[in-house]
């Protein structure tokens, strides 16, 4: 059961108005992984992420979840999403931390235990809107984590994150991943950092273009396809 795929996107392309934001994608995501799904601005991810979730139908290609098909895919506990720019809801009330991660209807234990996960348990009593940006993240993580998912998604969770506290982030993730055997897809257009942060990669721009271990991907042309050349000197920094 170890390598069994838990979400399977076969062949599926996507328009918005018949315009293709997705087109003949094949990918799965395998139990355990830790995937970094990357790509320019405008490329297809938070679309992809949307078919994955059931929040859009694909108009061609089929999704499977947890070895069922999406359209009778019941058990959306296993899944957690904290879609990009998650804070813009709350940022704006005097809502405290414990009351964010309750919103789906957790109880005091369970934020609790979300809470300690992401090492925010003491901050429970603050407000929300007065905490840094990363922190603001794992407290959206902490959030997806009480119903207890077996896969966690997501998308863009750096944005506004200083550098110092990103660093902190990944190893959060990589924690989660390992300790806890969450999977894990994570949407992020900054290459340069996921790259070094995750177990495999699958680089899109509407299409699927590379998909891999991050070594074997950086040093093959499929960035250049991906970004233009003047990637290949920011990639040799590392
Ligand atoms: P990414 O997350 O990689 O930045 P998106 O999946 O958000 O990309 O968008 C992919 C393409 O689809 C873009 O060209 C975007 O403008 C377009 N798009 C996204 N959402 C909509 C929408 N609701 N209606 C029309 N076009 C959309
Ligand atoms: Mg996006």
């Amino acid at each position: 059961m170890k390598d069994d795929a838990i979400v399977k996107i076969s062949d599926v392309s996507f328009r918005y108005n018949g315009e293709p934001a997705i087109s003949n994608i094949n990918l799965e995501i395998k139990r355990g992984e830790f995937l970094g799904i990357i790509g320019p601005n405008g490329s297809g991810k938070t679309t992809l992420l949307k078919i994955m979730l059931g929040l859009l139908k694909p108009q061609k290609g089929y999704v499977q979840l947890f070895g069922q098909d999406i359209n009778s895919f019941k058990d959306w506990s296993k899944i957690g999403y904290v879609p990009q720019k998650a804070g813009s809801d709350v940022t704006n009330f005097p809502i405290s931390v414990e009351e964010v991660v309750g919103m789906g209807g957790a109880d005091h234990e369970t934020i609790t235990n979300s809470l300690v996960k992401v090492e925010m348990a003491e901050h429970r009593k603050r407000l929300f809107r007065e905490l840094s940006g990363g922190q603001q993240q794992r407290v959206f993580i902490a959030r997806a984590l009480a119903p207890k998912p077996e896969l966690l998604i997501l998308d863009e969770p750096t944005v506004g994150v200083d550098i110092n506290s990103q660093t902190k982030f990944y190893q959060l993730l990589r924690d989660l991943n390992r300790n806890l055997k969450l999977t894990l897809a994570l949407v992020s257009h900054d290459i340069d950092v996921v790259a070094h942060e995750v177990g495999e990669i699958a680089c899109i721009n509407c299409k699927l273009v590379c998909h891999g271990k991050p070594k074997d991907i950086l040093k093959s042309n499929f960035m250049e396809k991906l970004y233009g050349k003047e990637l290949r000197f920011v990639l040799h920094g590392h």
